[in-house]
């Protein structure tokens, strides 16, 4: 029946050219829910349980001991005269009761059990009514008292609530063959869960339980239980396992918990249900028991081939504790992996999953943004690499999937030709449009360098600056936002600690300027040759003078182990980024508007509202063309306030290890 299953496809929902393939949402399903505390419950998962021998031997004991109460309890009727002599007087009376298994005197626990299904709610005012008319017919003293000590019993709360517990199970046992499966097989780690739930609980209720939870026979009992109920699920497991004989299954047992999901997606593969993905920090990878390609059969005894993978999840999700599934194993010998080391890269793009029709599955898709700093744990799957964004793996048990780098690329670049089309029918469009108009040619172009990299990831390691080499620190932000301020302060405060790197310029020397200390006075012919070669970070002209700041009078500053201070243009990070300075990129934000004015008006300044607007437009700009470039941001709201941040921003570089490209400590 299951030889057509053998042959597997592999997983074609994710192929490395995903752009081309069309979307098809939900193509994968998650199938871990959140539960209590992870729990493996160890080995031998899979492998087929045999418990019928077992199963076979504990019958048969349990029949002798039942001959041997049987023979016990007749011996104790024969040699009690008194029993027997009252017993037989109630048997020859015609009231006598006969339907209560107590009255019985052949009783004993098998047929009491069998008189309770007939009647399994024999009501206790029944019982009652009846011995006290049994009472009415007794004519000896002795006989008298005996029903009377009965009568009392009967009467008394606490065998009541024993008789009504008595009747819930005859009218359970009577429903079925016996008191049905198990549903945990955890009741301790319950009990557990109910006395810190009950710790600091006032109530009589509640300190009730507290009492009889800790008492050591009951914890005894339920020990007992969970003993039985794992002894249960085996053979329920086992029986399962039966059913495909001839087939190599395998039986695999994972506890869902409310704190750590199961952590795979399953796919449809025709009509049957295949795994699909196995995701790192879930119960299924953390076990090593699901592997990806293997075809559930059966969870928890419920058939899944020819379910929808949607059907899987919701019947997942109603499912709680032990998870058994019966599976056909893999047929494909596993791949090698593609890369288990993590790897740590910036990432340069916004990714929302639930706006992404190709993600293979919604539920595990791992949203970020351009500059989070992401831990990539698994390469296998080239496509859709899984990850954590750094900060989250304590508290984010299950890692998430984020298209690999190449495909990223290679659909950004679909993207990127799909739209240069779009532009290209428009440019046509309006170059229709101008030339009826003004009746020339007029040729449209666009301002877009094709060769330019689609950045989507980089690849990042830790950094801790040497004490001696400290990180030239690029304070960066639109004119007016106050970084020039911050830097001229830290200059003046710690001159020993920070400077500034000596610029160059074509402009002569004036009388009190020194060469190399005020400015590299160099010729103009000199400054271009040094520009051409790209030894300037940034340069410009004023009044007819070159200047720049080169990255050798950079490295000047951090060779004498002084911090180096720069305000730049954010056009400058790329040639700064590319030297083996190793900045660290502060952005200073501005505040407000209405902030804005008023710090500026501190300073003497009247700005016009549009240069406000203008100054906040252009960090808006920046943020959004160079804010992956950002190591730091301050917002300056107050002048103290962003002074304190700033310092204590760079004093975390000698603390704390900082991300840098890899490519740096090459
Ligand atoms: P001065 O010739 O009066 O020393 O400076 C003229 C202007 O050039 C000043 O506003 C000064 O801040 C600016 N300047 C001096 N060196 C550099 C430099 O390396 N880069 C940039 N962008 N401006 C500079």
């Amino acid at each position: 029946m299951f030889a057509s299953m053998n042959g597997y496809v592999t997983e074609t929902c994710n192929p490395t050219v995903g752009p081309v393939q069309e979307a098809r949402p939900h193509m994968e399903r998650a199938v871990d829910c959140p539960g209590d505390k992870e729990h493996d419950t160890g080995g031998g998962f899979n492998k087929p349980l045999s418990c019928g021998a077992q199963m076979e031997r504990i019958q048969h004991y349990q029949e002798e001991l039942r001959k041997k109460r049987e023979e016990e309890g007749r011996a104790k009727h024969d040699i009690d005269p008194n029993a027997s002599l009252r017993l037989k007087k109630l048997a020859q009376n015609p009231s006598y009761p006969t339907k209560v298994g107590i009255d019985n005197p052949t009783f004993d626990g098998k047929e009491k059990t069998k008189d309770a299904q007939q009647d399994p709610v024999a009501e206790l005012e029944d019982l009652l009514q009846a011995l006290q008319s049994v009472q009415r017919c007794l004519l000896d003293a002795q006989s008298q008292q005996d029903a009377e000590l009965v009568l009392q019993l009967l009467n008394r709360e606490d065998f009541q609530s024993a008789y009504a517990v008595h009747n819930a199970v005859s009218q359970q046992m009577s429903r079925g063959a016996g008191p049905g499966s198990p549903l945990t097989a955890q009741a301790q780690d319950l009990c557990q869960e109910v006395q810190s739930i009950l710790q600091s609980s006032q109530q009589k209720d509640g300190l009730e339980l507290k009492a009889l939870l800790t008492k050591p026979h009951l914890q005894a009992l339920i020990q007992a239980h969970d003993n039985v109920a794992v002894q249960e699920k085996e053979t329920d497991a086992a029986e399962s396992v039966n059913q495909y004989q001839g087939e190599t299954v395998k039986l695999v047992r994972l506890e869902k918990t409310r704190d750590t999901p199961l952590g795979a997606t399953v796919r449809n593969d025709v009509d049957s249900v295949v795994v699909s993905r196995v995701v790192k920090g879930g119960v299924a990878e953390r076990s090593g028991l699901l592997s990806e390609g293997d075809e559930i059969l059966e969870i928890n005894g419920i058939p899944v081939r020819g379910k929808h993978v949607n059907d899987v999840h919701d019947l997942l999700q109603q499912m709680h504790g032990t998870l058994t599934f019966v599976l056909i194993p893999s047929s494909q010998t596993k791949a090698p992996p593609h890369r288990q080391t993590v790897m740590h890269v910036r990432a340069y793009f916004d990714y929302d999953p639930s706006d992404d029709p190709f993600v293979p599955c919604r539920e595990l898709g791992l949203s970020f943004q351009k500059g989070d700093i992401l831990h990539v744990i698994s390469q296998d799957d080239p496509s859709w690499w899984q990850a954590y964004r750094d900060g989250d793996e304590d508290n984010q048990p299950l890692a998430g999937l984020i298209p690999g780098k190449s495909f990223q690329q290679q659909r950004e670049t679909l993207k990127n030709t799909l739209t240069d089309r779009s532009r290209e029918q428009q440019g046509k469009l309006w170059q229709v449009k101008k030339n009826k108009k003004h009746k020339k040619r007029t040729s449209y172009s666009f301002n877009r360098n094709m060769d330019d990299d689609i950045l989507t990831y980089e690849e990042m390691a830790l950094y801790h600056q040497p004490a001696n080499r400290k990180r030239p620190i690029a304070l960066i932000g639109p004119p007016n936002g106050g970084q020039d301020d911050l830097r001229r302060r830290l200059l003046s405060i710690e001159p020993e600690k920070f400077a500034g790197a000596v610029p160059h310029t074509t402009r002569n020397p004036r009388i009190h300027e020194r060469n190399s200390r005020d400015y590299h006075f160099v010729s103009r012919s000199a400054f271009e040759t040094d520009l051409a070669a790209g030894k300037f970070i940034e340069s410009g002209d004023y009044e007819k003078n070159l200047y720049g700041t080169s990255t050798d009078s950079v490295r000047h500053v951090v060779n004498s182990g002084r911090i180096c201070l720069l305000c730049l243009h954010t056009e400058s990070l790329r040639v700064l980024r590319s030297s083996n300075l190793k900045p660290y990129v502060i952005f200073i934000a501005p505040p407000s508007q209405e902030r804005l004015r008023t710090l500026l008006a501190q300073e003497g300044k009247t700005p016009k509202p549009e240069e406000l607007k203008d100054v906040i437009e252009k960090a808006r700009e920046m943020e959004q063309n160079f804010g992956h470039l950002f190591d730091g941001a301050i917002v300056n709201m107050d002048p103290d306030t962003a002074f304190h941040d700033l310092r204590r921003l760079i004093e975390k570089l000698d603390t704390e290890p900082q991300w840098v490209p890899t490519s740096w400590l090459c």
